[in-house]
C-alpha cells in the first residue's frame, strides 16, 4: 500500500497525491493506491460518479470519479462494476477522490454472459450489503476476486454463488452447522447412506435432527444429499464437488436454505436475485419466433 499527504484541494482529477507539505494535520489530504473491485456506481451530476470500491488494503469505501460520466474520461471504464484495478483516492475530511486507476481485469467474458454477470452481480450486492465500511479484510478480498475469475469460466456459475455465499457467511461468522444438529449438537448420520430429508433451519443455524425438528418454526426441507453438496462445496477440494450427481432439485434446495439463512441472520433482501429469478424464467419460457 503506497500511502502519501498532500494539502491540495481534491478539485483537479490529476492530483497524483506526491507532493509533501506542511499543511496542518486537521487539513491534510491523503492519497492511497489500493487494490480493489468495483461493486456499484451511480451517477453524480453530469459528468462524475460516486464509485463504491471493494479494496484488500481499507474494504469498502466509496469515492467521486470526477469526469467519469464523460466517454472519452480514463476513470469511465475503471468506474464500471465488476472491474478489478490499482485505484489512487486522494481523501481529506469529506468524500474521497478517485484520481486516478490502472486495469487490471475488466473481466470482458463474464460481462458477455448476461447470466454468469447475473450470478457475479448477487455475489457482489450480498457482499456489499454485509460488509461494514472500511473494514479491511484481506480474506474477503480474495473471495470476491477468485470468485469473479471462477464466475467467467465455470461450468455451473449457480454453484459458484453457492460456494462464495457458504465461504462468505463463514468469514463473517455465520456459517451454517451442516454436520451436526444446529439445535442439541448431535452428529448427523451419515449422510451418503441416508435417502430422507432434513430441516434446514435459519432460525437454529443450520440443520436439525430429526428428534429437534418440531421445535423450529421456520424451515426449508433438504435431502441428505443436498447437504452433502454444501459440504463439499465447503471442503475446498473442487474434485469432492464434481464427484457429486447434483439434480436440479439440489439446486433448489440450495438456492431457498442459503436464501432465507441470509434473509434471516443477516436481514439482508437482495434485488438481484429477483433479476437473476426473472432471467431464468425467461430462458425456461423462451418467445417462439414469429411466423
Ligand atoms: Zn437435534
Amino acid at each position: 500500500m503506497i500511502v502519501e499527504a498532500f494539502p491540495a484541494a481534491l478539485s483537479s482529477p490529476t492530483n497524483k497525491g506526491d507532493v509533501g507539505s506542511e499543511a496542518s494535520p486537521d487539513n491534510r489530504i491523503r492519497t492511497t493506491t489500493m487494490s480493489g473491485i468495483v461493486l456499484r456506481q451511480r451517477p453524480l451530476g453530469e459528468r462524475d460518479r460516486i464509485v463504491t470500491l471493494y479494496t484488500r488494503e481499507r474494504g469498502k469505501l466509496a469515492a467521486v470519479a470526477k469526469g467519469a460520466r464523460q466517454p472519452r474520461s480514463k476513470l469511465a471504464a475503471m468506474s464500471q462494476p465488476l472491474t478489478h484495478g490499482r485505484y489512487t483516492v486522494a481523501r481529506g475530511k469529506s468524500l474521497g477522490v478517485l484520481t486516478q486507476g490502472t486495469l487490471e481485469d475488466p473481466f470482458f467474458r463474464l460481462k458477455q454472459d448476461l447470466l454468469r454477470m447475473a450470478f457475479a452481480t448477487c455475489a457482489v450486492e450480498l457482499l456489499d450489503k454485509t460488509v461494514p465500511e472500511e473494514d479491511a479484510a484481506a480474506d474477503i478480498f480474495n473471495l470476491l476476486l477468485a470468485s469473479l475469475y471462477e464466475f467467467q469460466i465455470d461450468p455451473v456459475p449457480e454453484l459458484v454463488l453457492r460456494s462464495f455465499e457458504l465461504e462468505l457467511l463463514h468469514l463473517l461468522g455465520y456459517l451454517p452447522t451442516l454436520k451436526r444438529c444446529s439445535r442439541c449438537n448431535s452428529p448427523l448420520a451419515d449422510l451418503h447412506r441416508h435417502a430422507g430429508s432434513y430441516l434446514f433451519s435459519p432460525q437454529f443455524g443450520g440443520i436439525v435432527c430429526r428428534d429437534c425438528q418440531r421445535h423450529t418454526r421456520c424451515s426449508v426441507t433438504v435431502t441428505a444429499q443436498t447437504i452433502e453438496i454444501m459440504v463439499a462445496l465447503r471442503s475446498g477440494d473442487p474434485m469432492a464437488v464434481r464427484r457429486l450427481t447434483i439434480t436440479p432439485r439440489n439446486m433448489q434446495e440450495m438456492r431457498r436454505a442459503l436464501s432465507e439463512f441470509i434473509q434471516y441472520r443477516l436481514d439482508v433482501n437482495l434485488k438481484s436475485t429477483q433479476f437473476l429469478d426473472r432471467l431464468r424464467w425467461m430462458r425456461s419460457h423462451p418467445v417462439p419466433p414469429v411466423e
